[in-house]
């Protein structure tokens, strides 16, 4: 019901808020409950102003000392106050509210609650809210006030309303869990949670209730999983595909030895794909570790069978990159397999040839973006998919990219570095193949963290390193909302930079807003070294590899998560060379990203940071975003902290399924609900990928 029901019928919601809440993904007055916050602004008990800490919002409690002062001009009016407690005088400043001088003519005590910021004179406390006299406090003190995630026009105050009002009008919900469940792991009942975690009294509330709706999402997430799982397990091999002494030649042939772990993963797919039943594998394998050529040689095996094989990857650059290795290394050993290219930016024209020569079966090996899986596509005989960086698209695009053929076999690559319990959990559906071992050619990458004032330091290391033949990437600071304001920042950068680097280095710049045929052509002239540095936004964070480029510039590094910091450095440190990682952080570092940007020097290891980050952001880490990068689209669970509460889901989903596989008993007739709720928002949205 309220799920049909707009979120027009809400008192106060128009034209415009309606807009601006369909921006934000809410349409339905189910949509808006379901709109959990991001995080809360908590009423914590009043520090002393000895204790004040720069740049944390706090609560001050103490005398109004000496006579409240009004400055400024008439547009820009600034009161100012002294509160003193039995531990020092803090100054507090209010803007353009002239009138409280009047409020505070009294004096006496006062609570007031505001950011502290550090100004010329001291310790300063800006615009705080204001609990006078200060018993008002009391009220407030240790309730959470939900922060909701927000689009420009959008406040704060507005959605919290609407969530009040949509959750008065609610009728209590039937609660979708089967009682058995909830009593047996003590969790919050449907209604109690929703508005638990909207509007939580204490932490205790908020604990209470998000763990029931987590508890939920992981179980709907992973009963759809599940599902899969039994769906794919008893499928016979369509496509026996036995090892060609080409493919063998080929390998022999390598400029390189594949290492221990490579040659593992290889034998484990080789197998599965003359086994009985189809192949279903996730590698994984840090940055570097050669994931490409395992899936090249499973590629190009299937061709020599006489099938087709696929391989998708996230963007255009890297697909184009896939595409000119492969036939640059068939080239090389005298391969005659026509290996076609297929990607969305091009012409209607090359595409309709390209479906033609996939669909006689003239092309063996397709390499492409998410244009592969789109309708016009028809495969003659595809015996084999693999998508690469996994974590970048949806189950549902994997699903769809294994529907283009009849049961062909199915290779993932990610990655992304979770642990194993987690990863069978998430990829439940698929076999795991781990390579954890890097080419042996390879040196540690060296890592500093430092300030701007070390900018001119790094662009003469930068021009010492071309001098000896290598080539550098500088990453420029993401800009929040807008494309086009990135791409300016980008092409500033650049100019500077060749400015700084002097005539003799080339220095091009890549940014998402430019034309596909100009991303490939500065692509191809970085990959031969006609252009030595390279400025780019996070266009280049997956897939790409240039193994002669050894330093990595990453500018305000502390505004980038991790994994994306970890994903950014490994794109050097990909040949024999040593490699370098510069990452520049802004002056004002906030206490975790130091810890975070201190990590990253502390190991190269992608499986050790996840860890720590785990351990930065802490298990109960209020914003239960999700940062690992999956495309789950879950919208309260973590998939990193809340792995207890994942482990009992998974047993749980593996209990309810075994005694009643469709879930049609009539006990389970909500977790049916939840599981077609989860998968039908878990939908294919090509425009999120480029
Ligand atoms: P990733 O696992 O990040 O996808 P790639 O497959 O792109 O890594 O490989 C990174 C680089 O290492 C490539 O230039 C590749 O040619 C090279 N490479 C792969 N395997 C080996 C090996 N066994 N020895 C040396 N170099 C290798
Ligand atoms: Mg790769």
């Amino acid at each position: 019901m309220i799920d049909k029901t707009s979120i027009r019928e809400l008192k106060g919601i128009g034209d415009k808020t309606q807009k601006l809440f369909e921006k934000v993904g809410v349409s339905t007055v189910g949509d808006l409950i379901r709109y959990y916050p991001r995080g809360y602004d908590i009423y914590e008990d009043p520090v002393p102003v000895s204790e004040a800490e720069e740049g944390r919002t706090q609560t001050i409690s103490g005398a109004i000392y000496g006579r409240v002062q009004v400055s400024g001009s008439t547009k820009m009016q600034v009161t100012t106050m002294y509160v003193k407690d039995l531990t020092g005088t803090m100054k507090v400043i209010w803007f353009r509210m002239p009138f409280l001088r009047s409020t505070f003519a009294k004096g006496g005590a006062v609570t007031l609650r505001g950011r502290i910021v550090r100004k010329r004179d001291g310790l300063v406390m800006e615009h705080p809210e204001i609990f006078y006299p200060c018993d008002k406090y009391a009220d407030r003190l240790n309730t959470l006030q939900p922060l909701y995630g927000l689009t420009s026009g959008l406040t704060n105050n507005a959605v919290a309303k609407a969530v009040r009002q949509a959750l008065d009008g609610m009728d209590l919900a039937s609660d979708l869990l089967p009682s058995r469940i909830r009593l047996r792991y003590g969790l919050a009942e449907y209604n109690y949670a929703v508005r638990g975690i909207h509007f939580p009294e204490d932490k205790e509330v908020f604990y209470h209730a998000r763990d029931r709706l987590v508890f939920e999402e992981f179980l709907a997430f992973i009963l759809s999983i599940r599902k899969l799982k039994d769906k794919n397990e008893k499928l016979a091999n369509e496509y026996v595909i036995g090892m060609k002494p080409e493919t063998e030649a080929f390998l022999q042939g390598l400029p390189f030895r594949l290492t221990e772990a490579q040659k593992k993963v290889w034998n484990e797919i080789a197998k599965d794909m003359a086994g009985e039943t189809a192949m279903s594998r996730l590698v994984q394998g840090d940055v570097g570790s050669g994931k490409t050529i395992v899936a090249v040689l499973a590629l190009m095996n299937t061709a020599q069978n006489g099938y087709q094989g696929a391989m998708m990857a996230p963007t255009e650059v890297l697909a184009r990159q896939h595409y000119e290795s492969i036939t640059r290394l068939f080239d090389t050993y005298g391969i005659k397999i026509k290996v076609e290219l297929l990607t969305g930016s091009m012409t209607a024209k090359e595409k309709r040839r390209a479906y033609d020569r996939i669909e006689c079966g003239y092309a063996r090996i397709i390499v492409g973006t998410h244009a592969l899986i789109q309708g016009g596509v028809n495969y003659d005989c595809l015996a084999l998919v693999v998508t690469d960086e996994q974590h970048r698209f949806g189950v549902k695009q994997r699903e769809a990219f294994a529907k283009k053929g009849s049961v062909p076999h199915v290779l993932v690559m990610s990655a992304t570095p979770i642990p194993r319990t987690l990863a069978i959990i998430l990829y439940g559906d698929l076999d795991i193949s781990v390579i954890d071992e890097l080419p042996a050619n390879r040196l540690p990458i060296k890592n500093c963290v430092v300030d701007t004032g070390y900018r001119k330091t790094a662009y003469s290391f930068m021009k010492k390193q071309v001098a000896q033949g290598r080539q550098c990437y500088v990453i420029c600071p993401m800009v929040e909302e807008s494309e086009s304001m990135e791409a300016e920042n980008v092409i500033d950068y650049a100019s500077m930079l060749q400015e700084e680097l002097g005539e003799e280095i080339a220095v091009s710049y890549l940014h998402g807003k430019m034309r596909q045929t100009e991303k490939d052509d500065i692509m191809e002239r970085f990959g031969k070294n006609e252009i030595q540095v390279l400025v780019s936004t996070t266009v280049i964070e997956v897939g790409i590899d240039v193994p002669n480029a050894t330093v990595m510039v990453i500018e305000s590094a502390e505004r980038f998560g991790l994994s994306q910091l970890h994903q950014l450095r490994g794109r050097v440190g990909r040949g024999g060379e040593q490699s370098y990682c510069i990452l520049m952080s802004g002056d004002k570092l906030s206490k975790e990203a130091r810890a975070r940007l201190d990590a990253m020097c502390q190991t190269n290891d992608g499986f050790r940071l996840a860890e720590l980050d785990l351990k930065l952001r802490g298990a109960g880490d209020m914003h239960g975003t999700q940062q690992s990068g999956e495309t789950f689209d879950l919208k309260i669970a973590d998939l990193a902290a809340d792995t207890q509460i994942m482990q009992i889901t998974r047993d749980e989903a593996v209990a309810v399924l075994s005694a009643d596989i469709d879930l049609s008993q009539p006990e389970h007739a909500g977790l049916r609900r939840l599981r077609e709720r989860y998968r039908s928002h878990d939908k294919m949205d090509f425009s999120q990928i480029s």
